[in-house]
């Protein structure tokens, strides 16, 4: 397999870009020194006039129906974020009023990752189902009210009453009920006695309203299912809408953050709480535009068919948006909370360029991950003119960005790897790497020269005999200097491995969007590059899974979960330069 396309040569080794000083780190300032975003100047506003006692209490509450991905990161750096800033609080709560789709381990999943982006919810986990007692006495009471009725429309029917937005609805014909009769339904659906889809429970509210949420909402609904946590107690659940603004109520939310599809729900929940609350005190509800990244999807739903439909390893593959996939790919909470962090918040749609992401996580682990030397698509170099048997300790840097990371010990020997693609045989004049009759600096060590190149009988290089120059060691005063430094690795003390190189999942930038076609037309069939000869220096030999670290002139590299001492795999996180636009322009 050619690997080529992969990286490029970069004749200022060490020297790229992530390792200069960059404008986005200027970016990466203080959040003070920023200026507010929407929904900090109308926190800081709240907290100076008082309102809710100036407190501040978020939430995140995701419905546990998949794995949270780098959108609902984006929610939760916000909202943890902001209560963090103003010394507040924040509830992870789970929006667990659907038990046909919802599962353990989902909830098991979003657990570790919101742990894992660095941040703390207060108390316990909260579950909206926790709340189903509480909205079940608020049903009755909107019955009660007469502002509730059970119907028994089909949904079919219901959904052809229920109008356009420029056309008045029907009424149900089971509109008028008295509110005995419907408190009695309304029993007899909690007890069991109907089928699904028999009876609903709905709002009474204006089926002429322009606002189509408003047009009699269904509240409850017959469901036959066992849940996560209540288990077969009910056999009738709560709607999403009839439960959300109520959750937060009961939890004391001060600011109750959504994406902007939730800006038309904000009357629904308004009518909800006036209806049934007498205190003055209320959640207020802000909208923000939702994440969206070029070269992904990012709705649960078709992540899951990438999963069922086996397209992907997993919820945690590398090469999906999700925060796990992110975490095995090698990205660091850091990263993911920088990367929140720059693209700032914004009130109208919009889509982020996923170079962003990847920019952000180069420029985190250019300071901290180790620098080692791997040869990913190994040639063999033989040093005539140097001792068999011997072999030398040679002292190299781990990090030239942070001197405090120490220095390690790597062998050099007769025998040593190179990338194949650091060598050819008819360069061209400014090819700086390995040609016969030139020389290069092999990186810490010596510099050599190529005397002869040795090709089996299809005409294929096999091995390079070189001669190195003893009097040029690395550190040792030597003044020589030639253009190309390259990374090698010592034969005989080589470990093996697998590297897996992940590219995008799909090859177009906005897979999901378009009209006539699905979404999985676009899948990149070159999104996985599984390398299985790769030579490693020795020292990664006790690696553990998710270790970080950068292999020299090759990129962002991260030990696979699944990675055991005796077979080493690593995940590439980032090359080091960006191939793709070189690739695609
Ligand atoms: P999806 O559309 O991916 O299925 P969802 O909105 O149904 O996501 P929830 O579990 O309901 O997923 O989301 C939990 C929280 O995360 C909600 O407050 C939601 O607004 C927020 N959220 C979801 N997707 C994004 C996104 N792309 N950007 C920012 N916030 C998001
Ligand atoms: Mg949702």
């Amino acid at each position: 397999m050619g690997i080529s396309c992969i990286y490029k040569y970069n004749p200022s080794f060490g020297e790229s870009n992530e390792n200069k000083k960059s404008k986005s780190e200027k970016m990466n300032e203080p959040s003070e020194e920023k200026s507010l975003n929407f929904i900090e100047s109308m926190i800081e506003e709240d907290i100076r006039n008082k309102k809710n006692k100036g407190e501040v209490y978020t939430r995140f509450p995701p419905e546990p129906n998949g794995y949270l991905h780098i959108g609902h990161a984006k929610s939760i750096c916000l909202n943890f974020g902001l209560a963090q800033r103003y010394k507040g609080k924040c509830n992870l709560r789970f929006d667990d009023t659907n038990p046909e789709k919802e599962e353990k381990e989902y909830v098991s999943s979003i657990l570790e990752d919101v742990k894992w982006l660095g941040f703390k919810w207060e108390g316990e986990p909260k579950y909206a189902s926790d709340y189903f007692d509480q909205l079940y006495k608020w049903a009755e009471k909107l019955i009660k009210k007469g502002k509730a009725y059970v119907d028994e429309l089909s949904a079919d029917e219901i959904a052809s009453q229920k109008g356009s937005p420029t056309q008045a609805g029907q009424n149900s014909p089971f509109r008028n009920r008295s509110a005995e009769e419907n408190l009695k339904l309304f029993r007899e659906m909690k007890d069991g006695k109907y089928k699904e889809g028999e009876k609903i429970l709905r709002a009474k509210i204006d089926m002429s309203s322009p606002n189509m949420h408003m047009r009699d909402p269904i509240m409850y609904r017959v469901l036959h299912k066992s849940h996560h946590r209540t288990g077969g107690k009910w056999c009738i659940y709560p709607m999403y809408d009839f439960t959300h603004g109520q959750s937060d109520y009961i939890e004391g939310i001060t600011h109750s953050i959504c994406t902007l599809e939730f800006e038309v729900h904000r009357p629904l929940y308004d009518w909800f709480l006036d209806n049934l609350i007498e205190t003055d005190y209320r959640p207020g509800q802000t909208e923000f535009a939702r994440l969206n990244m070029s070269y992904t999807v990012m709705s649960k739903r078709k992540l899951l068919e990438l999963v069922n439909e086996k397209l992907v390893m997993g919820w945690d593959d590398p090469r999906m948006p999700t925060i796990s996939g992110l975490r095995r790919r090698g990205y660091t909470p850091e990263s993911i909370r920088n990367f929140s962090d720059k693209i700032g918040i914004a009130k109208r749609d919009n889509v982020i360029d996923v170079a962003l992401l990847e920019h952000s996580v180069k420029e985190d682990l250019n300071k901290k991950a180790p620098r080692v030397m791997a040869v990913l698509d190994p040639i063999k170099v033989i040093l005539n003119n140097y001792p068999e048997g011997k072999t030398e300790e040679i002292e190299t840097i781990n990090n030239p960005e942070d001197e405090s990371m120490g220095t390690r010990i790597i062998p050099f020997s007769r025998e040593l790897y190179i990338e194949r693609n650091d060598f050819m045989e008819d360069p061209p004049n400014k090819y700086f790497r390995l040609a016969p009759g030139r020389e290069v600096r092999l990186k810490s060590a010596y510099i050599i020269k190529c005397e002869e190149v040795i090709k089996n009988e299809k005409g294929e290089i096999e091995e390079l005999i070189c001669s190195y120059d003893p009097e040029t060691k690395s550190g040792s005063g030597s003044t020589r200097k030639v253009k190309g430094t390259l990374h090698w690795v010592s034969a005989a003390h080589a470990l093996n491995a697998e590297v897996r190189l992940y590219d995008r999942l799909f090859n177009d930038e906005d897979p999901g969007g378009k009209k006539d076609q699905d979404f999985k037309e676009f899948l990149n069939p070159e999104s996985l590059k599984i390398l299985t000869g790769a030579k490693l220096e020795p020292s990664l030999k006790t690696v553990n899974p998710f270790e970080n670290l950068q292999f020299q002139r090759l990129g962002y590299f991260c030990v696979d979960p699944n990675s055991t001492p005796e077979k080493l795999v690593f995940n590439r996180t980032v090359p080091l330069r960006d191939t793709w636009g070189k690739k695609n322009r």
